[in-house]
């Protein structure tokens, strides 16, 4: 199998079909759950209920930034100016997406996304649920968790008139272990030597998860498995990069930036790419709802965490394991999860003798130049 045409399968998600795809189940009776995303809802309650979980990852644009300004402030991160943006531009697909969302679930993974939800809210007639995250996993935090967890289901069963049985949770969970399991197979092909992928594709394929749920995925991701273990792939070239920081948007080309500028990314705790597929939900508890509140609350790779020794060893784990040669650390302004801690965390990384670039941005054109000129540079450092 040539390049060529594997590349084919893995083209950034066809919003026009997307929407096809999300209208049709509308169609048949689901119910389509905005998720603000960021990987710490548990996606599997909302399969369970019969719904789609459609996560915010669309746009990515400067218009759409500016946009987003008729409500948030410019001291919001440019992420949740654009999901604003979207929804004031009323013109694109990406509304078009985002218009058949049922409700909402926002709350407090940030500030940004607790006034996001808000708007949503009281100006777009998107009812939200306020799904309360804890910042640490200390066992009242868990307790707590657990609690919001039970909260929400309860609330997706009001909403759809389904009962959340155990059963169903159970063969949520199972599916969304399964595709985990086979992006960990995918993800084996960017980890050695000679890699046939990076995270350029791997981002792809998990756009398509957030947008269409994972039954849809599964096939796809199946199908790329199969067509990466048969290819034969020239091996990709460039310095071995790890990239840590804010999810990338799918009109975002920052991934291609960086590739482009002559690095592979053969590692990332991402929520756009590896933290999915980073750890399943443990199926030996006796309860489900015990085994998300652990998955989500204990083994999720987000820098709002405090302490986040999880993914720093994570991190640190794959950066070895990996021969990786330095770690980019890309943050949008006013981004307090990831921009407040970045000096901090360049210092901690240097004392293990392992190089940081910051790189603070946002989605305006005009910083593209500047980005490349500080990537080369800290590539020629390495
Ligand atoms: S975590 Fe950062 S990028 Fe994500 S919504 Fe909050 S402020 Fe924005």
């Amino acid at each position: 199998m040539k390049w060529q045409k594997l590349n084919m399968k893995i083209e950034k998600p066809d919003l026009y079909d997307i929407h096809e795809q999300l209208t049709r189940l509308k169609e048949e009776g689901k119910k389509i759950v905005g998720v603000i995303a960021h990987s710490i809802v548990p996606d599997e309650i909302i399969h369970a209920a019969d719904c789609i979980p459609l996560h915010f990852c669309l746009g990515g644009t400067e218009e759409q930034m500016v946009l987003g300004q008729t409500y948030l402030s410019q001291t919001t991160c440019g992420f949740q100016r654009v999901n604003l943006g979207i929804f004031e531009g009323r013109e694109e697909i990406s509304y078009q997406i985002y218009e058949l969302m049922d409700f909402v679930i926002a709350g407090t993974f940030c500030n940004g996304v607790q006034n996001t939800g808000m708007y949503l809210d009281n100006y777009f007639d998107k009812e939200q649920y306020q799904f309360i995250i804890p910042h640490g996993s200390k066992p009242n935090s868990f307790e707590f968790f657990h609690g919001e967890i039970i909260k929400l289901k309860k609330y997706l069963e009001k909403k759809t008139n389904i009962k959340i049985s155990n059963r169903k949770l159970i063969e949520s969970i199972q599916l969304y272990n399964e595709l985990r399991t086979v992006y960990q197979e995918i993800d084996k092909y960017r980890q050695g030597e000679n890699p046939k992928i990076s995270l350029g594709e791997i981002q792809k394929l998990i756009h398509h998860l957030n947008l269409n749920g994972p039954d849809l995925n599964l096939k796809k991701v199946m199908e790329f498995l199969d067509a990466v273990k048969r290819s034969e792939l020239p091996p990709k070239k460039g310095v071995r990069i790890f990239l840590t920081g804010n999810g990338i948007l799918i009109e975002d080309n920052f991934v291609q930036i960086v590739e482009d500028s002559g690095c592979i990314i053969v590692g990332d705790d991402l929520w756009t790419g590896f933290e999915f597929y980073s750890s399943p939900v443990n199926v030996d508890f006796s309860n489900p709802l015990d085994a998300l509140a652990d998955r989500y609350l204990n083994r999720n790779l987000s820098g709002r965490m405090i302490p986040d020794s999880y993914r720093t060893e994570k991190m640190l784990e794959i950066y070895k394991k990996r021969n990786i040669k330095g770690i980019i650390n890309n943050y949008l302004k006013f981004c307090d999860s990831f921009s407040n801690s970045a000096d901090y965390f360049k210092q901690k990384m240097k004392k293990k003798n392992i190089p940081v670039l910051n790189l603070e941005r946002d989605y305006s054109q005009n910083s593209i130049g500047q980005i490349r000129t500080r990537l080369e540079a800290f590539l020629e450092m390495l």
